[in-house]
Parts: C-alpha cells; structure tokens; sequence
C-alpha cells in the first residue's frame, strides 16, 4: 500500500489536495473530522460526543479517536491501494498509534505532506469558507480556537516527522494546480 498523511493548519488545503491526490495515485480518503461530521449529522451517541468537542474548535480525546481510526482503516482496507490520512493524526500519541496500527497491518507511512500557510491567511479562508460551507466550527472565535490548538498541540508533528525522514515541506500559496505540482514533485511517484 501506499499511505500518506496529509498535513496543516485547518484552511491550509488538506481537502482540497486530497482530492487531487485520489485521482492521481488512485488512494482512499480517510478525514477523520468528514467521519466525525457524519456521525454528527447522523443523530448518532457519537455524533452527540463529537459535536460537543467540534462546536468550541477543541481535539476529540486522543483513545476515542484512535478507536474511529482504526474502525475505518479496517472498513476500508480490502478496496484501497493506500491511504491519505486528512486531519490525522492532531497529537504525538495519535502519530505513535497511526505507525502502530499501520505496523501491525505490515504497513508503514510513505510521506507526510505539510502544507504550510501563514496565520493571516488561514484565517481569511476559513472564514470565507464558513459563509458556504455551513460548518458550525468554520466562525471567527472558533476558527481562533482551532489555529490555537493546531500551534500547541499538532504542529509539534512537523518536528516529529522531520526527525523520520518523513516530512515534505509544501508551500502552501498559489493556485490549487501549481500546489498540487509541487506536491507531486515531492513525493515523486
Ligand atoms: P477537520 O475537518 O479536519 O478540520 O476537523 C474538524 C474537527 O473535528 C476538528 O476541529 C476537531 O474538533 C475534530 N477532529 C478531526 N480530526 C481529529 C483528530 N485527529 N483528533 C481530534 N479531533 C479531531
């Protein structure tokens, strides 16, 4: 198989370039907050758990979401080539189950790809996003929480991943294509 982690600040073009990738290399998107957003709009136990972290921009606990993980990598498994992890893993201890997971299965990670985008225009993104996208999380003062979380507790993972040989650093300004370029160039398959 061949997996990917998908990396960045919510706004950075996560989704956006997942897209782009599935067409190319023919893989399966797992986005853990689109499965959450699912489960949420299903009326499910979950769904309720969910929203309640989801509505103030804050991590869903580190055990719960391991457990959705690994619930969908083994949903999937039988039809995928691979992979594209989008939004996970958030935290080191989600990082250090994904290689877990992913070793016992006989798999490993072939590249995180870290989109990298200022604050200043996350920010402008994700609040225009907000005016279509009808995401409850997608307004000023939870967009202000979610980049909070994202510089305490995940950008640690660039760190993490450099230190793997894993990382790919991607500028992350310019249009969607000359993005996507320089993604592919990157991981070069
Ligand atoms: P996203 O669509 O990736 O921006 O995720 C939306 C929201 O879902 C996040 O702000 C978190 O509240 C929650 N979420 C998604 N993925 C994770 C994760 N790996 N760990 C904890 N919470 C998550």
């Amino acid at each position: 198989m061949f997996n990917l982690v998908i990396f960045g600040a919510p706004g950075s073009g996560k989704g956006t370039q997942s897209e782009k990738l599935i067409d190319r290399y023919g893989l399966t998107h797992i986005s853990t907050g689109q499965v959450l957003r699912d489960e949420i709009a299903s009326g499910s136990e979950l769904g309720k758990v969910a929203d309640s972290y989801i509505s103030k921009g804050h991590l869903i606990p580190d055990d719960l979401m391991v457990k959705i993980l690994a619930d969908e990598i083994d949903r999937l498994t039988p039809s995928s080539k691979g992979f594209i992890f989008d939004g996970f893993p958030r935290t080191v201890a989600q990082a250090e189950e994904l290689a877990r997971m992913l070793a016992e299965r006989g798999e490993d990670i072939h590249s995180v790809i870290g989109l990298e985008v200022p604050d200043d225009e996350l920010m402008d993104r994700l609040v225009k996003r907000g005016a279509v996208s009808g995401r409850a999380d997608d307004n000023p003062e939870t967009i202000k929480n979610r980049l909070n979380v994202y510089h305490t507790t995940t950008s640690p993972l660039r760190d993490y991943y450099l230190a793997k040989g894993k990382y790919k650093s991607i500028h992350g300004l310019g249009s969607v294509d000359e993005i996507f370029d320089r993604i592919a160039s990157e991981i070069g398959e």
